[in-house]
């Protein structure tokens, strides 16, 4: 089988608010680059790339001369065109590779009429439990969706979602307000969710100081799955785990095989969170799995913005990890539409059916394709790094200048931005 075509597409497909973040706000919608790769053979196989609120479109259609010809059974050698260690210095294609080795899986597996987790070690689970990804959002001027910005508003939302899919499992979102109001609103989660799962990730924006300060406030409960990025890099982590007895968790800081080895070597995180994105690919995230089997570090799957193809990488890792204990993270409920055929995946009880079908198990519905690719013609990518209620805030690691809870914000379309 050799790839003959690669064609890819830009799309900005609408979320229900623009949902806040330490670096800013995902503002209305995701912008999700899509790719096909075509075969001498007529299948088609589906990637997908992120891009911080841009099209990684460009880069990935530079990348043709590299991937026609490809025969996508060769996983190590596309690999090594696009990411010898040496040569990548100059071209960090990590996440281009990730889109296009997806693409591989999904036409490997039509290939053998087999499903990409059958393909890579077959399912130990035919579900994947989800926890609920709580953001401070905006309200939305045009979905009407309220802000969350207040402790009452936080588990409000939380119990809505919890109520509409089933979570078990609640991740707060933060390094938005000060740490002593995120610290409340986790607080309340945990009072009003006694029975489930917490998880809080404010993306590595906390001082280590504030973080043990942060740490030593929730460590009584029980129901703490782990410590996320409370604050910047291996050292900084390693200082705050010496303090807390919380399980410290990682997706800033150990995402290649170098880092892993140094965690390894001198631990400063527990629990590795796999991102068939950042990591480089599907292929990659369960040898590194395999990696943190050996060595007791725990796992768990990264969501960093998906749309349905995406989705379906982390459901097939999710399905094959021997060791995967947690409830796997998904920004996917906050979309209102996906561009698979059938529309959005269900959750149920919390967690979505692993597909069956040949390859990713999802196929592109061309009409949603087409509608979300015209909005993002019309009204193009956000500032990932941004937030658009803060005009001229830069985002800083630590940072020293969160927003106010106390202030109301004035709600926001995705066209204001
Ligand atoms: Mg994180």
């Amino acid at each position: 089988m050799k790839i003959t075509d690669l064609r890819v597409h830009t799309v900005a497909v609408p979320i229900e608010a623009t949902i806040r973040h330490s670096n800013g706000a995902h503002h209305g919608r995701f912008i999700r680059t899509i790719v096909e790769l075509e075969t001498d053979s007529g299948l088609v196989g589906l990637g997908e790339m992120g891009g911080g609120g841009a099209s990684a479109q460009a880069s990935l259609e530079a990348l043709r001369p590299y991937v026609i010809g490809h025969d996508p059974f060769r996983f190590e050698t596309l690999w090594a065109k696009l990411n010898n260690p040496t040569a990548s210095l100059y071209n960090d294609r990590r996440q281009q590779h990730a889109a296009l080795e997806f693409a591989c899986l999904d036409l490997v597996g039509k290939h053998l009429g087999i499903s990409v987790s059958e393909l890579l070690g077959g399912r130990l689970r035919d579900d994947v439990p989800f926890a609920s990804y709580l953001f401070y959002r905006y309200a939305d001027a045009a979905t009407g969706a309220s802000e969350v910005r207040t402790v009452d508003s936080v588990v409000a939302h939380a119990a809505e979602l919890k109520k509409a899919h089933g979570f078990a499992s609640h991740k707060l979102k933060g390094g938005v307000f000060p740490p002593q109001h995120e610290l409340d609103c986790y607080l309340a989660l945990a009072e009003a969710f006694p029975e489930d799962q917490l998880r809080y990730d404010p993306n590595a924006v906390l001082t280590v100081r504030e973080s043990i300060e942060f740490g030593r406030a929730i460590q009584h409960l029980t129901t703490n799955d782990y410590f996320e990025d409370p604050t910047w890099g291996l050292n900084g982590m390693r200082q705050v785990g010496a303090e807390v007895p919380l399980r410290m968790a990682t997706n800033t800081v150990v995402v290649g095989f170098e880092q892993l080895a140094t965690n390894v070597r001198d631990p400063a995180c527990d629990v590795i969170l796999l991102d068939t994105t950042f990591w480089g690919g599907v292929r990659r995230c369960i040898k590194a799995a395999a990696v943190c089997e050996t060595m007791q570090t725990e796992i768990a799957v990264h969501s960093s913005g998906e749309l349905g193809i995406q989705l379906a990488t982390m459901l097939h890792l999710g399905a094959v990890l021997p060791n995967l204990t947690f409830s796997a993270d998904a920004h996917y409920h906050h979309l209102v539409d996906d561009v698979i055929v059938g529309g959005k995946m269900e959750y149920v009880d919390g967690a979505i059916a692993v597909p069956t079908g040949p390859g990713l198990g999802v196929e592109l519905d061309h009409d949603r394709l087409a509608e979300w690719k015209s909005l993002y013609d019309e009204i193009g990518g956000y500032a990932y790094d941004q937030d658009p209620g803060r005009p001229g805030w830069v985002p800083m690691v630590p940072q020293t200048s969160f927003a106010d809870p106390a202030r109301e914000t004035a709600p926001r379309s995705m066209r204001d931005s």
